[in-house]
């Protein structure tokens, strides 16, 4: 390709709205432009990469027994009130009518299209299982669009489901598309690494989501040296050290004591000379269903999707302050467990392990001490509802846990019979009864692994991309093209390399060497060749890979197979 017949302008500057590497260098080097929040125009360099990367999608899930369909954007809004998304999914979903004033949406994901789709064909177990993908543009009204290709609105997902006769079948496949998943982030030369991640409250089912490491990713991630990991709403620890002695004696029975204006931990802990972790945090929430109340030790967190799950929740959030009054009978900051009643209370396993703990007394300006978990209280569930910290024992192999940042570019789930149970979408076993068929769903983020690939790799002068998502693999550079001897030379390399068929973008424009050397390292195509005025008197081209951009002269005879010779090593 010839850049003076092609569709390419660099910017100089960094988009105002960009604030991380890839948005800034995918936009710089005209790959990408901005139409409205969170939506972009994939210009043709940036449609190359992501092309290349669902190519490779497209073979590893075929190669893993998948099949490819391609389903509509638009879904009527009666597939959605079927499985009751319509309610529940929120302002995400852009909900729109037709002339008749019926109602639709632009498609999210697709699990309601594929189980309409797969009930009315369906019936026996004798189809099944079932593997269907496609790779098509989905739109989520975000409420916080940013950072480019990585949070959009509408963006482009690899979306597959399965069909299964069993929690064994399902299980297969689910192997099989991990594997697939794993090829696809090895292909591209990505760091990555796969997680536990939750599940919701969908029970008993596994989900793993595929984190590429970056300081910029939006998630954190727990990891420990002996390969576990797991997402921050799922890590769990084991157990970990208690707090330190009581100073001098604790009261061998909770006693009141008058502790003015503190009400967070660390003012309270100040206040009494105690140590945060003597203290039972106490929040009072708000679920769909009821007021409850979460214990944690001071010094920790409540994890709220943790807390959602165990209590089995569709929708959590903190009580206002005149709700934890009506609950406590205490002002906002004085909340504790001793003395509650008609709530359910869920501890965290950390609370009950203390021997004696300081807590609020549900009482304005009052706390109380001398606490013993599992005398004075007692809660309705014991379950792990904490925020796993850098440093905790790692739940496999009780070395510290590290937390690191990552950007979620897949997730892998089981979803069981949550869909195909509400929609009837169901199969007849051997025996003749109906069951309803387990399902598995599959994502892969196509832009934002394209933009995850340029976060992890890039240098102070722009994108150096892995060659199996570069646009082009080689760049083709003349310098003083009007002299006619470089011309020719690099026409006819260009010739040479296409004919050899090298991805070559030719750089053919009357530009001087600066602004073309500048916009070369800003794209980013791993080989680079340069022909110029002195190294063609002397039959020479130079090459040098992106990489490291050490120049090598090479004789113009042997150019091409010099090229060929280093995206092989790439
Ligand atoms: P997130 O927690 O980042 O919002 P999600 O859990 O909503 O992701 P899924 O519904 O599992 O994501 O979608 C599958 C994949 O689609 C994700 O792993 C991610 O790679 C991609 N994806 C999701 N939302 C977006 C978005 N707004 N822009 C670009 N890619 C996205
Ligand atoms: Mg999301």
């Amino acid at each position: 390709m010839r850049w003076s017949r092609y569709f390419l302008y660099t910017l100089r500057d960094n988009p105002s709205d960009a604030e991380v590497v890839s948005h800034q260098l995918l936009a710089r080097a005209g790959m990408i432009d901005k139409l409205a929040a969170g939506i972009y125009t994939y210009l043709p360099l940036g449609w190359r990469s992501l092309e290349k990367l669902a190519r490779i999608v497209r073979e590893e899930m075929n190669a893993a027994g998948s099949v490819e369909l391609a389903m509509p954007c638009v879904q009527p809004a009666e597939l959605w009130q079927e499985s009751g998304r319509w309610q529940f999914y929120g302002k995400e979903l852009l909900r729109i009518k037709d002339r008749h004033d019926r109602e639709f949406c632009f498609g999210p994901t697709h699990e309601e299209v594929i189980t309409d789709a797969v009930r009315r064909r369906v019936t026996s177990y004798r189809q099944l299982p079932a593997n269907l993908y496609q790779i098509q543009t989905k739109f989520r009204d975000e409420i916080r669009p940013r950072f480019g290709l990585m949070r959009g609105r509408e963006f482009v997902m690899k979306d597959a489901y399965s069909f299964h006769t069993s929690a064994a079948s399902l299980d297969e496949t689910y192997r099989a598309m991990e594997r697939a998943y794993r090829r696809v982030f090895d292909r591209c030369k990505l760091s990555y690494t796969a997680v536990e991640a939750d599940t919701g409250n969908i029970g008993g089912s596994e989900s793993h989501e595929f984190m590429v490491l970056a300081a910029t990713g939006e998630d954190a991630v727990v990891a420990c040296e002996c390969g576990y990991g797991a997402n921050a709403e799922k890590a769990t620890t084991a157990p970990i050290a208690p707090p330190p002695p009581w100073p001098g004696a604790a009261p061998a029975v909770p006693e009141q004591v008058h502790t003015p204006g503190a009400t967070s931990v660390p003012d309270v802990a100040a206040f009494l000379h105690l140590d945060p972790s003597h203290f039972i945090k106490t929040m009072i929430v708000e679920t769909d269903a009821e007021f409850a109340v979460a214990l944690v030790r001071g010094d920790d967190e409540v994890n709220e999707i943790k807390l959602k799950n165990v209590l089995g929740a569709t929708h959590l959030q903190l009580a206002a302050e005149a709700k934890v009054e009506q609950v406590t009978g205490g002002g906002m900051g004085f909340s504790g467990p001793v003395g509650l009643v008609g709530v359910r209370v869920v501890a965290d396993p950390e609370v009950m392990r203390m021997a004696v703990a300081a807590a609020g007394a549900n009482r304005a300006d009052y706390h109380v001490v001398g606490v013993v978990p599992g005398r004075d209280f007692t809660p309705a569930i014991v379950a792990d509802i904490r925020v796993a910290r850098a440093g905790d024992p790692c739940p496999r192999c009780g070395g510290p846990l590290v937390v690191k940042r990552g950007i979620e570019v897949g997730h892998i789930f089981k979803l069981g019979t949550k869909y195909s149970a509400k929609m009837a979408c169901n199969f007849l076993d051997e025996a003749g009864a109906v069951q309803p068929m387990i399902m598995g769903c599959y994502g892969l983020g196509v832009g934002r692994t394209v933009a995850a690939a340029v976060e992890q790799n890039h240098d102070d002068a722009g994108i150096v991309w892995p060659r199996p998502l570069a646009p082009f693999e080689v760049e083709l550079i003349a310098l003083n093209p009007d002299v006619p001897a470089v011309r020719e030379a690099a026409e006819r390399l260009y010739a040479d390399l296409e004919a050899a068929g090298c991805e070559v973008f030719y750089d053919d424009r009357d530009e001087r060497p600066g602004v073309k050397f500048n916009d070369a390292d800003l794209i980013g195509f791993p080989v680079r060749v340069v022909v110029g005025k002195k190294g063609v008197e002397q039959g020479q081209a130079e090459l040098s890979l992106r990489r490291d951009r050490v120049k090598t002269p090479v004789a113009l005879a042997d150019a091409v197979a010099k090229v060929r010779e280093l995206l092989a090593g790439l």
